[in-house]
């Protein structure tokens, strides 16, 4: 497998130098060159587990890994510090199955990929011969902080700064950050939001003078957000994985196809379900599913994407972003013809200019498989509050988008092919919203009498890792402004 960046094709990298790298020198995204074919046939392995699926497909993209190396690699990252032997388990509810991709050590889907990728970026560092520390540099809209913090705390070679909005992710959220313990570890709250933090992470990537200067003190920067194509590879995993659930539940039969509907945000979820599409997991369409930044939503409405707009603090805020980063991949796919790194190029320079841009009819034919939705702040509440009822599930806001949209869409199109949906969070991450939605009278100002609420609504008992921060031990106190990211940065690596 050779990677390439979308914005030009002249330079390639193996997968271990893209995952080292995290963001192409040219300021794109990494893409495999052409996209493998899997390796078994779907809905044909009713006894595979969720190691041997996750070796299996992440084999294949990331090809430059020893088959011993993916094997303990695997073992270590799904083991026992999920809370369910089964990695991901399921969930039929309302009329759909729910993909709990949220019992990792930080209660969100981030942690399917962020326990894994440290090993991915030590090994690839040693692979390519690179003696620098890597310095990975992460923007949080709230789940991928603290799941990138628990990844490479303490893990030798690295250093991790997270910037979060800190007025803009839930209290659970910021408590999980600010109380990460670890020598390499710092987090910075800024006076800004998502999209504030990633611009200025994506600018430091691409400063050379920055650069240079980290160059010369023995340290390089990477990404542990989703741009990293070692973050996107272990999400395809699981839903070659949910397919084959499917089949195992009499949902399907192998070779059926299925739906997936999955909450968005910077578009990373969803492009690792795209791609598993693209490597031939039967699967019709992909349910683009936003909150009230419907940014997405209007895209695939209209063929513009347009950033221009008003940004919304909302209840499920891992996905208030209006740049999703992750659709410059999608956007290069679907260009198609020799020149499609350059229309990328253009495409994206206009997105950083104007903030808008708008894509050709022979572009939009090639995302037909996408259909957009949005459900704003009493939709999901809604959602919370009918899969309760009809199934006793409690959803976190953010799953709840999914659901409603889920709905929306079948109701519209009439389409039923079985679905699955990307549960992302757990309910407890974000309970004052979830409570409110279910029982307004078990609602109460103090996040954690919520958390008490929800034990009592569902029966649910409540994570020890929620436990851990009611009377927070703050270890990261530091506030700074988008315009200051560099200099937080130099002072924490003694560089400035
Ligand atoms: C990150 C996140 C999302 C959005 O995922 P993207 O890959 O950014 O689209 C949705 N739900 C939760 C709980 C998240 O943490």
């Amino acid at each position: 497998m050779r990677y390439m960046s979308t914005r030009s094709g002249d330079e390639f990298f193996s997968p271990s130098e893209a995952v080292l790298k995290g963001i192409a020198p040219d300021g794109g995204l990494f893409v495999p060159e052409s996209v493998p074919k899997l390796p078994f046939a779907p809905g044909k392995c009713p006894d595979m587990t969720y190691r041997e699926c996750a070796q299996q497909i992440m084999g294949l993209f990331l090809d430059d890994y020893t088959e011993d190396e993916m094997r303990s690699f695997v073992e270590e990252a799904y083991s026992d510090n999920f809370d369910d032997s089964r990695i991901v388990p399921f969930r039929k509810a309302g009329g759909a199955m729910f993909m709990e991709l949220w019992h990792g050590p930080t209660m969100a889907f981030k942690d399917m990929a962020l326990q894994i990728l440290p090993r991915f970026m030590t090994a690839a560092a040693a692979k390519n011969g690179s003696d620098e520390e890597t310095v990975i540099l992460t923007a949080t809209s709230g789940d991928t902080g603290k799941a990138a913090l628990a990844g490479f705390a303490d893990v030798p070679g690295t250093r991790i700064v997270v910037f979060y909005p800190k007025d803009g992710v839930s209290l659970v959220q910021e408590r999980q950050m600010i109380t990460q313990k670890g020598a390499n570890t710092c987090v910075i709250g800024i006076k800004g939001n998502f999209d504030d933090a990633q611009k200025g992470v994506k600018t430091m990537f691409t400063d050379e003078g920055l650069n240079e200067l980290l160059k010369g003190a023995g340290f390089r920067f990477s990404s542990a957000n989703s741009i990293n194509i070692g973050r996107l590879v272990p999400q395809i995993v699981y839903y070659v994985y949910a397919y084959q659930n499917m089949v195992n539940e009499g949902e399907i039969k192998a070779g059926d196809e299925i739906n997936i509907a999955v909450p968005t945000g910077n578009f990373g979820n969803i492009l690792a379900a795209y791609y598993a599409r693209t490597i031939g997991l039967p699967v019709k369409n992909l349910i683009c599913a936003s909150n009230k930044n419907k940014v997405l939503y209007d895209f695939f409405r209209t063929g513009t994407y347009d950033r221009n707009r008003e940004f919304y603090v909302t209840s499920s805020p891992s996905m208030d972003i209006l740049v999703s980063s992750n659709l410059e991949r999608l956007i290069y796919h679907i260009c198609g013809g020799e020149d499609s790194h350059e229309k990328c190029a253009s495409l994206m320079a206009g997105l950083s200019g104007s903030g808008r841009y708008s894509i050709d009819s022979s572009m939009e034919e090639r995302l037909s498989m996408f259909c957009g939705g949005y459900a704003d702040e009493e939709k999901t509440a809604a959602e919370i509050g009918r899969l309760f009822k009809e199934s006793g599930y409690v959803a976190d806001t953010h799953t709840a988008v999914a659901s409603a949209v889920l709905k929306d869409y079948r109701d519209k199109s009439g389409d039923m092919t079985p679905a699955v949906i990307a549960s992302t969070a757990s309910p407890y991450k974000f309970a004052p919203a979830v409570v409110k939605a279910i029982d307004p009278g078990m609602f109460d100002e103090d996040p954690f009498v919520c958390v008490d609420n929800l034990a009592k609504i569902s029966n649910l008992p409540v994570p020890r890792q929620i436990d851990e921060i009611r009377i927070p031990d703050i270890k990261h106190d530091r506030v700074c402004d988008p315009a200051e990211m560099d200099i937080e940065v130099k002072r924490f690596l003694g560089v400035l």
